[in-house]
């Protein structure tokens, strides 16, 4: 793990943001504890019934504590110091109830952890791998199940139940499986609604291995398509290859992301890409950094995100296609292996 650099203004930050917990002590019922961080090391706090789990889990020290009695457990560890909060997680009512009961002004933070955690140690970087792996096969399972009379519904839930029978934890995020006009929807989690031959249908799915997700999306047409549909996924493939091929380290996530938009706009198509290109993917499926037209971010080594452009069409369908990838000293490493070119069903 990248250490975690604490800014100037302060000298402790409660870290409240269960990935955020995770990431710094290793716990994994981080909803369920916060983490002290100073320079000097960190303290994972957690209630009695992780009296067993959380000092075999934490890689930092351990006090089993009762937030129900009051906060003043945190007194020792930030009483006279200048306190940062996740200003963008904690809530109102806990920040008010730490400084009565703890006595101390929190200051808020945004982004502290979630920079450190940008950048993937090998360790991290395999569990995303084998998510992706995971959610590939998962893929080569499903396809031949993708025909006309099948409910969205239970593509999701085979593809679910499928890569949980092989080693992933839990689905990623509710699954999007979108076909026909419902593939304009660029967040279409499945429905009961059945395929019908002549559509396109996109799936957007991912794993998660030890807390690390993987995320992905694909297209599949049900025999011939309509001629504009067929002509927004060449579209969108040449934005995803026009972006593959400019990635790497040194590059700022704007320029990527203006990369694959020109591809689209020069189609004609710019106003129907309404979203961003990409984001980071580790202990969240959607994090820093993202690539969008007002990021700051810079591709770096370790660094894992998606590439996702798509164009919708409200009425008739849309195309997605997403690939996951690791950055590395040279270039790029693509995650996800399940064959993206036209395919029809
Ligand atoms: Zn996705
Ligand atoms: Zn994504």
């Amino acid at each position: 793990m990248k250490p975690v650099k604490l800014p100037n203004e302060i000298d402790v930050l409660i870290a409240t943001k269960p990935e955020n917990v995770r990431y710094l002590s290793g716990f994994t019922a981080p909803e369920d504890g916060l983490v002290v961080l100073g320079r000097e090391g960190a303290t994972l706090f957690t209630d009695a019934r992780y009296a067993e789990q959380a000092p075999a889990e934490s890689r930092v020290p351990v006090e089993i504590v009762n937030p129900r009695e009051g906060y003043g457990f945190l007194r020792p560890h930030i009483e006279g110091l200048r306190v940062g909060y996740e200003a963008r997680h904690m809530p109102c009512a806990l920040k008010a109830r730490i400084e009565a009961e703890a006595g101390a002004a929190l200051l808020p933070t945004e982004g502290v952890v979630e920079r450190a955690r940008m950048i993937k140690s090998p360790e991290e970087l395999d569990r995303i791998a084998t998510a992706a792996r995971i959610a590939d096969e998962g893929y080569a399972h499903l396809l031949p199940r993708v025909a006309p009379g099948t409910r969205e519904l239970d593509l999701a839930l085979e593809l679910e139940f499928w890569m949980r029978r092989h080693g992933a934890e839990r689905a990623a995020f509710d699954f999007i499986v979108a076909s026909g006009p419902r593939g304009a929807l660029p967040h279409g989690v499945a429905s009961t609604k059945r395929l019908e031959q002549g559509e396109l249908v996109t799936f957007d799915f991912g794993a998660v291995v030890d807390g690390y997700h993987s995320d992905m999306t694909r297209a599949v047409a049900l025999g011939p398509v309509d001629a504009e549909l067929r002509r927004i996924f060449e579209v969108v493939e040449a934005a995803l290859e026009a972006a593959l091929e400019a990635a790497g380290p040194g590059v700022a996530a704007r320029e990527l992301d203006a990369v694959a938009r020109d591809v689209i706009e020069r189609a004609g198509y710019g106003p129907r890409f309404v979203h961003s290109l990409g984001h980071g993917v580790g202990l969240e499926v959607h994090e820093a950094p993202f690539l969008n037209a007002r990021s700051e971010d810079v591709l770096e080594p370790g660094m894992v995100v998606t590439l996702e452009p798509g164009i919708y069409l409200p009425g008739k369908g849309g195309v997605r296609l997403e690939e996951l990838v690791h950055v590395t000293a040279r270039g790029i490493e693509v995650l996800s292996r399940a064959p993206r070119g036209w395919l029809e069903v």
